[in-house]
C-alpha cells in the first residue's frame, strides 16, 4: 500500500499538472458515476492528509481518493490512451491532450524501493492521469473532508503537532507496532515506515504503547518527516544510514535500502542476527531484529 510519502507526491504532481486549470474528468467504463459534478470545472488545488487525496473543484466538491492496497495512478502526455484495464477515472487537460506525446519515462512500480524515480519527468508535462483499483473515489463535501481530517492523527508531512498522538499512545495498552499503523494515531505511516522507524529507534514492536519512553516516540516522529519527505521526491524509501550499510559509499544498493523491511531470514546490518517476520501484525507483515529491538 502506498504510504504518506507517495500520496503527498501524487498531490504535488497533480497540483503542478492541473491546479488552476479547467480539468476534464470521466469514468469511461461506468465505474465512476459522478463525472457531471466535476467535469469541465477548474481544479483549485490538491490536498493530501495521511493516505487520503482531496482534489478541490470548488462549490463544495472535493474528489476524495484513497488508493488502498491495489490503487495506482498512471500518467502520460499527449492524447488519451485507449481505455483498458479496470479504469475507474481519468483526469486530463483538454489542451494538453491535443499535443503530441513526449517520453515521460515514469515507470509503474510493483515495489516502491525498486523505482528510484530518476526517470520521472517534470509534472508540468503531464497531460492526463488514469486511476485504477482505488479503495475509494467519491465526491466529498467540505464538511465530509473536515470530518476525515479530524478523525486522522497528525501527519508527519503536514507539519502537524504530534502531541495528540503521543497522548493516545501513552494511554494505550496496544503494542506500539500496532499503534503506528492506526491512522487515527499517526496519519500516513504504513508498513515500511512502521518497521524502519521502530528499528531506527531500537524499539520492540511488541512493547505496550503506555510503556514506550517519550524520547523514543519523539525520535520516531522527528525521523518520520524527513524520511517520508525523502521518499516523496523519488518514491524510493531509504532508511539505512551509510555507516550501517555494507557499501558505505556510492549510490544505495536496492538490497541495502532497509534495515528490516522484507529482510526476514537475512542478517541484521548492525548485529548480524537473522531478521524476523510475523504475519498479520495489525493486518500486515511485521519485520524486526530480535536483538537490536529486544525492548
Ligand atoms: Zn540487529
Amino acid at each position: 500500500m502506498p504510504e504518506g510519502n507517495e500520496i503527498h507526491r501524487w498531490a504535488a504532481r497533480h497540483a503542478a499538472a492541473f491546479a488552476g486549470k479547467t480539468v476534464r474528468v470521466d469514468g469511461p467504463q461506468g465505474r465512476f458515476t459522478d463525472t457531471a459534478l466535476l467535469d469541465g470545472r477548474k481544479l483549485l488545488g490538491v490536498k493530501a492528509v495521511g493516505k487520503h487525496l482531496g482534489y478541490d473543484f470548488g462549490r463544495d466538491r472535493i474528489l476524495h481518493i484513497h488508493l488502498g492496497l491495489q490503487g495506482d495512478f498512471t500518467e502520460g502526455s499527449g492524447p488519451l490512451p485507449a481505455v483498458k484495464g479496470a479504469l475507474r477515472l481519468r483526469m486530463w487537460n483538454a489542451a494538453a491532450v491535443k499535443k503530441p506525446a513526449v517520453e515521460l519515462g515514469s515507470r509503474k512500480h510493483s515495489w516502491y524501493s525498486e523505482d528510484d524515480g530518476t526517470a520521472n519527468s517534470p509534472a508540468e508535462q503531464i497531460a492526463w492521469v488514469e486511476l485504477r483499483g482505488p479503495m475509494d473515489c467519491t465526491v466529498y463535501s467540505q464538511q465530509m473532508w473536515e470530518t476525515l481530517e479530524r478523525r486522522l492523527g497528525p501527519d508527519p508531512l503536514n507539519g502537524d503537532d504530534p502531541e495528540r498522538a503521543f497522548a493516545k499512545i501513552a494511554k494505550s495498552r496496544k503494542p506500539i507496532g500496532v499503534l503506528l499503523m492506526e491512522q487515527d494515531v499517526f496519519a500516513g505511516i504504513g508498513n515500511i515506515y512502521r518497521a524502519e522507524l521502530l528499528y531506527r529507534a531500537r524499539q520492540s514492536p511488541f512493547t505496550q504503547g503506555a510503556t514506550v519512553p517519550r524520547k523514543v516516540l519523539e525520535k520516531m516522529w522527528n525521523e518520520a518527516g524527513p524520511l517520508m519527505r525523502a521518499g516523496m521526491v523519488d518514491r524510493r524509501i531509504v532508511t539505512t544510514l551509510a555507516k550501517d550499510r555494507p557499501h558505505k559509499k556510492g549510490s544505495v544498493l536496492k538490497e541495502e535500502t532497509h534495515y528490516v523491511y522484507r529482510r526476514n531470514g537475512k542478517p541484521c546490518w548492525v548485529c548480524g542476527t537473522k531478521v524476523m517476520k510475523m504475519e498479520g501484525f495489525a493486518g500486515r507483515n511485521l519485520f524486526w531484529c530480535p536483538v537490536c529491538q529486544a525492548v
